[in-house]
């Protein structure tokens, strides 16, 4: 690896706090930013320069909410509604991942993902074979911030090999809290993944909670994305609404990433704000099971980070994050008119609001010096792109995961003219297939 890497010759969407865009060159020596926009002198003898030249220079995507476990079983889940998702398909098919098709399925994601511009995640695995998706995540360049799902309630629709008790779940996380937290250079972290709170026992969130503070980790979990899932929580805690649950359990705070929240109270909405919990809206997820449309605008307007993720391959059915920006921005326009979350503020949920979502908004999430180098280069010169009007609206409703040219985490390059450098594509593809074929033969 070089230590100095230069995007030359781009416009540059900073997403600083005035939303700067530049023209010129964005360099990382050692890992950092060293030089956003204007031209830049290599300060060392061993740089990398490579020609931006028609292209967007922005930060790389941040999804807040994926499972990389989950890609092997793209098209297999089709045209259901969450609960039977889950028990009829996804359930069944976690537990029979073994530690081979778990790595297989996360570098299958991490691939594409990367390819598409996204350079950062958060994921939740499945239960078991957590060092599997890890080792792809480290092995494939991209940052990723991972975590067990925790699953320990006493339901007979959960399948045995996806059951665990609370001690299990919580001494596995810790062991891999041990094992990942802050490793590659702080590339890898962990975040607690109680599944959400109809798969987990009220001990089991409590302990979470705690333990999450104690050891400076995240955590992520999904909440009302369906109306089963929120009559199942009512029942259990006397008609109380989800995010009333996890408050009341100690799990809402600045560290915490919520994926969906469609069905919502305006007091849920204020509760998420008062405790600086986020967000993650997942359009193509949402839509495809029927679940609703997040009201990312209510969100936002109660004081709510949103941040954007395209959930799993199962539900959505690629990973590819610039159709889940278009589609965030477009979905809101008819209900409460077309100047609903402009180009702009979509393209800072799609980064900034993702960093922050992980926890990492002071190293990633826009170019500024000092920052960690996870940078994209989108040619904007396909003819679905011409002519380059306006780079906000390109990005945000234009470009697609394919224009993405070049992109950099960490200050390494890990794609390069639309090639994927730390990993063999045709090799993580019969991976794969193989993978799938034995998994659902
Ligand atoms: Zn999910």
């Amino acid at each position: 690896m070089t230590r100095e890497v230069v995007f030359r010759g781009a416009t540059i969407l900073t997403i600083d706090a005035q939303h700067r865009v530049l023209a010129g060159d964005v360099a990382c020596l050692d890992g950092l930013l060293v030089h956003v926009g204007g031209a830049y002198t290599p300060q060392t003898s061993d740089y990398d320069i490579v020609d931006c030249s028609g292209c967007v220079v922005m930060p790389g995507l941040v999804q807040a909410h994926v499972h990389t476990c989950q890609t092997l079983a793209r098209g297999r889940a089709d045209d259901l509604e969450l609960l039977d998702w889950l028990r009829k398909v996804v359930w069944p098919y976690e537990a029979a991942l073994d530690e081979e098709a778990t790595g297989a399925s996360a570098e299958l994601a991490c691939a594409e993902l990367l390819l598409g511009g996204t350079t950062a995640i958060l994921d939740m695995g499945t239960v078991h074979h957590t060092d599997a998706i890890f080792e792809s995540a480290k092995r494939s360049g991209i940052r990723a911030t991972i975590g067990k799902a925790m699953m320990d309630a006493d339901d007979p629709q959960i399948p045995r090999g996806l059951r665990e008790t609370t001690r299990a779940s919580l001494d596995e996380s810790a062991r891999l809290i041990a094992r990942w937290h802050g490793s590659e250079g702080g590339r890898l972290r962990y975040a607690y993944a109680p599944r959400f709170v109809p798969s987990c026992t009220d001990e089991l969130l409590r302990e979470v909670g705690v333990q999450a503070t104690a050891r400076g980790v995240g955590i992520h979990t999904h909440a009302s994305e369906n109306l089963g899932e929120i009559a199942l929580v009512r029942a259990r805690f006397g008609g109380k609404d989800n995010i009333v649950v996890l408050d009341e359990l100690g799990l809402l705070g600045p560290h915490t990433c919520i994926a969906h929240c469609i069905h919502l109270s305006a007091a849920e909405r204020a509760l998420l704000a008062a405790r600086g919990a986020h967000v993650c809206t997942c359009p193509s997820s949402n839509l495809k099971l029927a679940s609703g449309v997040c009201g990312v605008p209510e969100l936002i307007a109660a004081g709510v980070s949103v941040a954007i993720g395209a959930d799993g391959a199962p539900c959505n059915n690629n990973l590819d994050g610039f159709l889940e920006l278009r589609l965030t921005a477009l979905l809101h326009k008819p209900r409460l008119g077309p100047r609903t979350l402009p180009a702009s503020e979509v393209v800072r949920m799609a980064t900034l609001a993702g960093a922050a979502a992980l926890g990492i908004a002071d190293r990633v999430g826009s170019l500024e010096l000092g920052k960690r180098g996870d940078m994209i280069a989108v040619d904007i010169s396909a003819l679905h792109t011409v002519p380059a009007a306006a780079p906000w609206s390109q990005i945000a409703y234009a470009a697609k995961a394919c224009d993405v040219r070049h992109v950099a985490v960490d200050g390494a390059l890990v794609v390069r003219d639309r090639a994927l450098l730390t990993l063999d594509v045709a090799k993580v593809r019969e991976r794969a297939r193989r993978a799938a074929a034995r998994l659902f033969a």
